[in-house]
C-alpha cells in the first residue's frame, strides 16, 4: 500500500493499520523525515516492509519516482491512498491571494490527479497491472462549503469526489475500484494552519456525535475500503464525520 503524506495524522494512523493487516507500506513525506522515520519504524514492529520516501505531490517527477520506487522496493501496489493535502489560514473568499489558491489546487488537485494517474498506470490491467484499489481522502468540506474559513480547500475536495466518480467508471473493468473517505473533524495537525486555535474542539458541539474523531477511525474506513470485503464498493463516497 502506498499513501501519500504518512508522515502523521490520518496517513500515519492508515500506515500502522495497514501493516497490521498485512500489507508492505511506502509513505510518503514533504518535509518531517522524522515523523516518516517514526512511522515505518511502527510499521516494521509490525511486521511489516515499510519505505519512507520524500515526494512533493504537486511535482510531477516526484510523483513518478514515488510510486517506481514503492514498486521497485515493496513490488507490485495493490492500493493506493491518495491522502496527501492542506490548506491555509482562515478567511474570506474575498481575502483570497493568487498563491494561496495555486498552491492549495497545486496540492490537493493537481497533486491528487497526478498520484491517481499514477496509480492507474501502475495496477490496471490494460497497463499489465495485476488491479488493486484507489482510496482518496477527501472531505466533508466538499459538501458543507466552508464559509468564512477555506472555500478553496472545500472546492478542491468537491473535485476530488467527483474524480473518485468518474475515475471509479473509467477503470471499473480494469480490477482498479477507486472510493473516497469523507473525514469530518479529525484531531491532527492540519488544523493549525488554519489560525483558529483548538478548532475541532470548538466546533465539535456543532457535530451529531459531539466530540471531534481520531485518524484512526478515519484509518479504518480506508482499510475497509481497499480491502477485498469492499469488492463490489466503487464509486462511493463514505462520510466518517460522527453524523456532521
Ligand atoms: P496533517 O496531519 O497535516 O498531515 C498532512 C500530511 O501530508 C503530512 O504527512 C505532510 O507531510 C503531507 N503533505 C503536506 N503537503 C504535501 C505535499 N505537497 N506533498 C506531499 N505530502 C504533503 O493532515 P491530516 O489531517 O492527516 O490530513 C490528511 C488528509 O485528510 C488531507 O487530504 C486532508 O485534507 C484530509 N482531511 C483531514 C481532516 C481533518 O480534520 N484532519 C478532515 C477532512 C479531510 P509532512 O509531515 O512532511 O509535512
Amino acid at each position: 500500500m502506498l499513501i501519500t503524506g504518512g508522515s502523521r495524522g490520518i496517513g500515519a494512523a492508515t500506515a500502522v493499520l495497514a501493516a497490521r493487516r498485512g500489507y508492505d507500506v511506502a509513505i510518503t513525506y514533504l518535509s518531517n523525515e522524522d515523523g516518516a522515520s517514526d512511522v515505518v519504524a511502527a510499521c516494521e514492529a509490525n511486521g511489516a516492509g515499510a519505505v519512507a520516501i520524500r515526494a512533493d505531490v504537486a511535482i510531477e517527477s516526484d510523483v513518478v519516482e514515488m510510486f517506481d520506487r514503492t514498486a521497485r522496493e515493496l513490488g507490485p501496489i495493490r492500493a493506493f491512498v491518495n491522502n496527501a493535502g492542506t490548506l491555509h489560514r482562515a478567511a474570506r473568499l474575498d481575502q483570497f491571494e493568487l498563491e494561496r489558491l495555486q498552491e492549495v489546487v497545486s496540492v490537493n488537485v493537481i497533486g491528487a490527479f497526478l498520484a491517481a494517474r499514477e496509480a492507474v498506470r501502475h495496477m490496471s490491467t490494460i497497463h499489465g497491472g495485476v488491479g488493486g484499489a484507489i482510496v482518496n481522502v477527501s472531505s466533508a468540506a466538499s459538501y458543507l462549503g466552508s464559509p468564512n474559513e477555506f472555500i478553496d480547500y472545500a472546492a478542491t475536495k468537491g473535485a476530488l469526489d467527483t474524480m473518485t466518480i468518474g475515475l471509479a467508471k473509467e477503470v471499473a473493468t480494469e480490477g482498479i475500484r477507486v472510493n473516497a473517505v469523507r473525514p469530518g473533524l479529525i484531531y491532527t495537525d492540519i488544523h493549525a494552519l488554519s489560525g483558529i486555535e483548538g478548532r475541532v474542539d470548538k466546533l465539535a458541539p456543532n457535530v451529531p456525535m459531539q466530540r471531534g474523531g481520531s485518524a484512526s477511525e478515519v484509518a479504518e474506513v480506508i482499510l475497509w475500503l481497499a480491502s477485498t470485503e469492499a469488492s463490489y464498493v466503487t464509486g462511493t463516497l463514505v462520510n466518517c464525520t460522527g453524523g456532521r
